[in-house]
């Protein structure tokens, strides 16, 4: 997907009137970060802060979120990050099974869009996208292949910062990242078809 394309879809979101959340909003908030990222990160939904100035993750589990990515060694710049749902639901209330349906299809095609090389899913509603029947306390830190990608689930920062003994597990499971890319670049590699043997001499000069 070009930036012109991706343009047109965080437009496409920003004008979304598909549910009731469309109603209370001040702005959607599509998501962020580089075409290129080989990391996607999935939260749950725009809380104040983020409705108040159309960007996710930029308050305090945002600042949570940008210190796990530091101590992974990545810089938030680094990776694309977006929510289940991107409208705030009032009162930060959980998300309707109606409101994750209306919005999948924006996360599908971001999803396509960026083709990360992993997708940390951040929370509870965000593993149920990939793995409904997956309980977070189970697999958090685990990964498992999603559609020829890795997926890692973790718990959502903003839950660490009222249950202070997540923060430990957060870094932890963060601190797996670097490692499961280098093996995921690798599996990409090992997957790019092989040139036709008749063909391969003439890839050398
Ligand atoms: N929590 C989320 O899940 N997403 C945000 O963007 C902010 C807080």
């Amino acid at each position: 997907m070009t930036e012109d394309e991706t343009t047109t879809l965080h437009e496409r979101i920003r004008g979304c009137q598909a549910c009731d959340l469309s109603l209370r909003r001040t702005n959607a908030v599509p998501g962020e970060g580089p075409l290129s990222a080989e990391v996607m990160l999935i939260g749950e939904a725009p809380g104040a802060n983020e409705d108040r100035l159309g960007r996710p993750f930029v308050g305090a589990a945002g600042d949570f979120l940008e210190e796990l990515l530091q101590q992974a060694g990545y810089s938030r710049e680094q990776v694309y990050i977006c929510n289940i749902l991107k409208c705030r639901p009032p009162g930060n209330r959980d998300p309707l099974p109606t409101e994750v349906e209306s919005c999948s299809g924006y996360l599908d095609e971001q999803i396509r869009m960026v083709d990360p090389l992993a997708i940390v899913t951040l929370g509870r509603f965000s593993l149920a996208k990939f793995f409904p029947q997956q309980r977070i306390s189970r697999v958090h830190g685990r990964h498992a292949k999603y559609l020829g990608r890795f997926c890692i689930p973790m718990y959502h920062p903003a839950a660490a910062l009222h249950q202070s003994s997540l923060k430990t597990t957060l870094l932890d499971d963060f601190a797996k990242l670097p490692r499961l890319l280098e093996r995921a670049r690798v599996e990409k590699l090992v997957e790019q078809p092989q040139p036709d043997p008749e063909k391969q001499m003439r890839l050398f000069e």
